[in-house]
């Protein structure tokens, strides 16, 4: 699958020794759970795995949730969660798999997605079909660019803020928007009559978002 992500899925290498705690951790019931019994002996080299797994993925999101944007810049473990796209609780096989990998907020994957799977189009072949980005009913964090479907614009002074998303009409920006409630997140509190501009320009977004997609044929 194409990767449009920098830096390249392909960049991420496993040292002789975490790759080696890998599949000693993938021989236990929890392979992601670094303190568990059975994991002391690759507990540390784990820890650190998962902090190179983490600033990895920030950067291929740009310090972002890959699934609403909101920006983890600076968050620390109570802000940003090491996301497995398919759950690791039901394909234990994917846990360490790094293209099954991202940065969420925990909003989005605590209280939203969580266990489901419901955004699979085929659950029975994921397991050899998960590095195909038509598998998922939303954008897929690592295999498709999020900007080329939905663009967000927000900012915020003092107190201020606007947000809003503007979607491509695609199904999988649809099916985002939806699937995250990305609704629940816009807000508009400027007020207009006070002379303050919005970007309120979303038609010009979409016919952008339109001439990009066809560039790339
Ligand atoms: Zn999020």
């Amino acid at each position: 699958m194409t990767d449009p992500l920098l830096p390249a899925l392909t960049d991420f290498i496993f040292t002789a020794e975490e790759e080696a705690a890998v599949q000693f951790a993938l021989s236990t019931e929890k392979p992601w759970k670094h303190d568990a019994v059975e994991l002391e002996e690759v507990k540390e080299t784990l820890i650190e795995l998962k902090k190179k797994i983490r600033a990895f993925h920030l950067q291929r999101q740009n310090s972002k949730c890959c699934y609403c944007r909101m920006n983890l810049h600076g968050g620390g473990n109570f802000i940003i969660d090491r996301e497995h796209i398919v759950p690791k609780e039901k394909f234990k096989a994917l846990t360490y798999v790094i293209s099954n990998l991202s940065v969420a907020c925990k909003r989005c994957n605590m209280e939203l997605k969580k266990g489901d799977l419901s955004f699979l189009v085929d659950r029975g072949s994921i397991l050899h079909t998960h590095s195909n980005a038509d598998q998922y009913r939303f954008i897929h964090p690592n295999y498709e660019k999020y900007s080329l479907f939905i663009e967000k614009i927000s900012y915020e002074v003092n107190d201020e803020t606007y947000v809003k998303y503007t979607k491509l009409d695609h199904p999988k920006a649809h099916y985002t928007y939806t699937y995250f409630d990305l609704r629940a997140l816009e807000v508009n509190t400027f007020d207009n009559g006070q002379g303050i501009t919005t970007p309120d320009n979303a038609s010009t977004v979409r016919e952008r978002l339109a001439e990009e997609i066809s560039a790339l044929g």
